[in-house]
C-alpha cells in the first residue's frame, strides 16, 4: 500500500462544468448521493482524488514485510469453513498453496465470498500478511484480468460506494478526457518536466507505478499553488491603481508631537515600520499592509500613529479586535494616548446597549466620531462611515477575508492595515499574504525581562505546583493551560474542568480559582477574563482560548500541562500572555515527548523568546514526523499541496506567477491564453 495524498482535487476544468447526470449510471438519487460527496460536475469527479493506493502486483509472502498488505496468488487445497458468531459475524478460511508454502487464510464477515472459493482452482487474494502465522487476513478477492497493479482507493460512504466511484471517474475520462485543456504555460511545464493536465488527471487516477502517481501529484501541486500565486499577483496589481481618495494629507506636526508626548522612546523597529506605513498613507493608492511584531513588541502605538495622523487629515478610522474585551482594552488605550487631543472615540460591540448604539450611529455616520473601536459590530449593514480613511485589524489572522474587507468597503478608499503576531516565516509569508506588503517589528522595547521558561516532564509536577505557590503568596496571578488532545473542544473542556477541580482542591480556599474554556459563550469568557483582571481570582485555568492579547499586568507566571501538544508557535504566544508587567514573567512547560523531535521541541521553547525563530524551528521539525504541532493558523486553505511540506514548490510556483504577472501584456500572450481564461472563468480577473 502507498500512500500519497490525503483529501480530494481542488483545481477547477474551465470547460468541464457539466453535470455529473449526464454520465450513464447517474439517477437522480445516486446524483444526489453524489453532490453529498462534493461532486456536481464532471470537474469535481474528475478531481475527486483517490485517498491511497494498494498494490495489486502479485508478490510471493515470503518477500511481503510482516504485517503490510500484500496481493498473492495461489492453490485452493481444501474445502473453505464457514463459521459464525451470532448472527452478523462469521469467519471463513481455507489453505492457500503458494509456491509450494501453505498459508492460511481467512476473511471476516464475508460469508458469500464462499462460493468464489473452490478447491484445486487458482485464486488471487488480497490481504494484510502475518508472517508469525504464515497467515493472510484477507481483504478481497481479485479475478485474474484486475487490469491495474495499483488500485485506486476513494473516499466512499455507505450511498457512494468504492466501486461506484471508480467506474464513474473512469466514464468521465474516457468521455472527457479530450476536453482536458493545459492551463499550465507550457514553457513552464517544460521548465519543471511538469506533465500535461491531461496525464496528471490519468495517473492520479489510474497509475501504473507508485512513482507515476507521485509525479502527477506533484504536477497537480504546483498547479494548487500556481494559480494560487497567480489570483494573489492579480489581486495586488488591482490594490495598486491609481485612487487619489486614498490619499492621506497627514499633518507632520501632529504626528511628531504625538511621538514626543509618549511615555516612551519608540524602538527603532517600531520608528522603521511607521516610516512605511505613513510613507503608504500619503500615496494615492490604497495601503494593503500587514504589520507583524511578537507579542508585546508594541503594535498598539504604531496603529495608534497611523490612527492619528489619519484624523488629521481630517478622515476617519476604525479599529477592529476579535473580543469586546480586548477592544474595550484598545479604547481605554487609546483614550489615554490621545488624553489632550481633539480625537472623538467611540466603542462598538455586541455588548453596546440599543439605546447608546442608536445615539452613536448618526454621530459616526456624520463624521462627528473620530475613531471607532470595536469588534465585528464595525461593520454590521447600519454602521455607516462619513468617511473611512483607515481600517485597522489587530489579531488578524482571527478573521476571514471577507470579515476584513466587509470592513474596508465600508469607506470607499480605505486604507488597511493589518496587525498580527503570529510570527510566520518570510518564505511563507510573502506568499500566503502576497498580495500585502510586510512590514516586521523585529525588536522588543528594551528593559524587558524576557520570560524564563523551563521545561519539566509530568514528575516534577509537584514542584510546578509548590512554584506557584510561591507566586501566588508574592501577590502574583498564574495562568495554567490546560492540554490539547484533539480538535474538539468538548474533549478540551474536559480536560479543562478536571484540571480546574484539581487546582481548587489544591489551593481553595486561600486562593480563588476561575476557568475558561472554548465551549463558553463570548460573553461569560469576556466576564471571566474580566474578573481574572480585577484579581477576583488569582488561578486562570484555561484553554487555548486565551491565546488573544489581553493584558493581565499582575500575572507573572503560566503553568502549561501537555506542552508537546502545541506548536511552538502557539506556546510562543501563550506564554506572551505573562511578561507584561514590571515583574520577572515565568513560563513552566510540563512534557514527555516521546522522541527526540519532541524533546528538541521543547528545548528550543525553552531556550529561545523569539518567535520568528521558533516558528522556523517549528517549520523545520514539522518535516521529520512528530506532528503534533498545530496548523499554522491563518493560511489558505490548500487541498493537493501543502504550504509547509511542499515549500519549494510553493516558492518556485510564486516566482513564477510574478515574473509572468510582471510583463504588461501577459494576458494575450499565446501560451498564456489559457491561464488567463481560467482566471477570468474563476472570477479573479474582470476584463474591462
Ligand atoms: P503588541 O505588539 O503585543 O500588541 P502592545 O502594543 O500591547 O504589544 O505593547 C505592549 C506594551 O509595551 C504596552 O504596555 C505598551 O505601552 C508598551 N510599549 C510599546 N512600545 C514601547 C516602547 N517603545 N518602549 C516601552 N514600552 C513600550
Ligand atoms: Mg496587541
Amino acid at each position: 500500500m502507498v500512500v500519497i495524498f490525503e483529501g480530494k482535487g481542488t483545481v477547477d476544468l474551465a470547460g468541464l462544468n457539466d453535470s455529473v447526470a449526464v454520465l450513464k449510471g447517474v439517477g437522480t438519487k445516486r446524483q444526489v448521493a453524489l453532490n453529498k460527496l462534493g461532486i456536481n460536475t464532471i470537474n469535481d469527479l474528475l478531481t475527486y482524488f483517490p485517498r491511497r493506493y494498494d498494490d495489486l502486483s502479485i508478490k510471493d509472502p515470503s518477500s511481503a514485510v510482516d504485517g503490510q498488505k500484500v496481493t498473492v496468488k495461489g492453490l485452493v487445497i481444501a474445502p473453505p469453513m464457514l463459521t459464525y458468531f451470532g448472527r452478523k459475524r462469521s469467519r471463513l478460511v481455507f489453505r492457500l498453496r503458494i509456491n509450494d508454502q501453505i498459508y492460511t487464510v481467512s476473511f471476516f464477515n464475508q460469508p458469500w465470498l464462499k462460493r468464489e472459493i473452490q478447491p484445486n482452482s487458482e485464486l488471487i487474494v488480497f490481504g494484510t500478511y502475518n508472517r508469525a502465522r504464515n497467515q493472510i487476513q484477507g481483504m478481497k478477492i481479485l479475478n485474474a484480468q484486475t487490469s491495474n497493479a495499483f488500485d485506486s482507493i476513494y473516499p466512499a460512504n455507505k450511498e457512494v460506494k468504492q466501486a461506484t466511484i471508480k467506474s464513474l471517474v473512469k466514464l468521465a475520462y474516457e468521455t472527457y478526457h479530450d476536453q482536458i485543456v493545459d492551463i499550465i504555460p507550457a514553457s513552464l511545464r517544460a521548465k519543471y518536466r511538469l506533465e500535461s493536465f491531461s496525464d496528471t488527471i490519468r495517473n492520479i487516477h489510474f497509475p501504473e507505478s507508485p512513482k507515476a502517481a507521485q509525479r502527477a501529484f506533484r504536477t497537480a501541486k504546483f498547479m494548487e499553488f500556481f494559480l494560487f500565486a497567480m489570483k494573489v499577483q492579480i489581486l495586488k496589481a488591482a490594490h495598486r491603481k491609481q485612487d487619489p481618495q486614498a490619499e492621506i494629507n497627514y499633518q507632520e506636526s501632529v504626528v511628531t508631537k504625538f511621538q514626543e508626548n509618549l511615555p516612551f522612546k519608540l524602538t527603532a523597529a517600531q520608528q522603521k515600520v511607521i516610516q512605511e506605513i505613513l510613507a503608504d498613507l500619503s500615496r494615492p493608492i490604497q495601503m494593503n499592509r500587514l504589520l507583524q511584531g511578537d507579542v508585546g513588541s508594541g503594535k498598539t502605538v504604531v496603529a495608534a500613529t497611523a490612527i492619528l495622523a489619519t484624523i488629521s487629515a481630517n478622515k476617519q478610522a476604525a479599529i477592529m479586535a476579535p473580543t469586546e474585551i480586548l477592544a474595550e482594552q484598545h479604547a481605554n488605550n487609546f483614550a489615554k494616548m490621545f488624553a489632550g487631543l481633539p480625537v472623538n472615540i467611540a466603542l462598538l460591540t455586541g455588548d453596546t446597549s440599543a439605546a447608546a448604539r442608536k445615539a452613536m450611529l448618526p454621530s459616526i455616520q456624520t463624521g462627528e466620531v473620530d475613531l471607532v473601536v470595536g469588534t465585528h459590530a464595525l461593520f454590521q449593514a447600519d454602521v455607516q462611515y462619513a468617511d473611512l480613511g483607515l481600517a485597522v485589524i489587530d489579531e488578524q489572522h482571527r478573521f476571514g477575508v471577507n470579515q476584513r474587507q466587509a470592513l474596508r468597503q465600508k469607506g470607499t478608499s480605505t486604507n488597511m492595515l493589518a496587525m498580527t503576531a503570529t510570527p510566520i516565516p518570510r518564505t511563507l509569508a510573502i506568499t500566503m499574504y502576497g498580495d500585502m506588503d510586510v512590514s516586521v517589528i523585529n525588536q522588543l522595547p528594551s528593559g524587558r525581562k524576557p520570560i524564563k521558561t523551563t521545561w519539566i516532564t509530568a514528575s516534577k509536577t509537584n514542584a510546578a505546583v509548590r512554584f506557584v505557590k510561591k507566586q501566588l503568596d508574592s501577590g502574583n496571578q498564574v495562568y495554567v493551560v490546560t492540554p490539547l488532545i484533539e480538535e474538539s473542544e468538548a474533549v478540551d473542556m474536559k480536560n479543562a474542568v478536571a484540571i480546574f477541580e484539581r487546582f481548587k482542591a489544591i489551593f481553595e480556599p486561600q486562593y480563588q480559582v476561575g476557568l475558561l474554556h472554548g465551549q463558553m459563550s463570548n460573553q461569560e469568557k469576556d466576564a471571566t477574563m474580566l474578573q481574572f483582571k480585577n484579581n477576583q481570582f488569582q488561578v486562570l485555568v484555561a484553554t487555548t482560548v486565551i491565546e488573544v492579547g489581553v493584558d493581565v499586568a499582575n500575572a507573572n507566571t503560566m503553568l502549561i500541562f501537555d506542552a508537546d501538544h502545541f506548536g511552538l508557535a502557539q506556546l510562543h504566544q501563550l506564554r506572551g500572555r505573562v511578561g507584561r508587567g514590571a515583574t520577572q514573567a515565568y513560563c513552566i512547560l510540563i512534557a514527555d515527548p516521546t522522541n527526540e523531535i519532541g524533546k528538541e521541541r521543547m528545548k528550543a521553547v525553552a531556550s529561545s523568546t523569539n518567535g520568528f525563530f521558533l516558528s522556523q524551528k517549528d517549520l523545520e521539525l514539522r518535516g521529520q514526523g512528530d506532528i503534533t504541532g498545530q496548523k499554522q493558523s491563518g493560511m489558505p486553505d490548500f487541498k493537493v499541496a501543502d504550504p509547509v511540506g511542499d515549500l519549494n514548490i510553493l516558492t518556485v510556483a510564486n516566482q513564477e506567477a510574478q515574473r509572468i504577472t510582471a510583463e504588461k501584456h501577459w494576458k494575450t500572450k499565446p501560451e498564456n491564453v489559457q491561464l488567463a481564461k481560467y482566471l477570468q472563468f474563476s472570477q479573479t480577473i474582470n476584463y474591462d
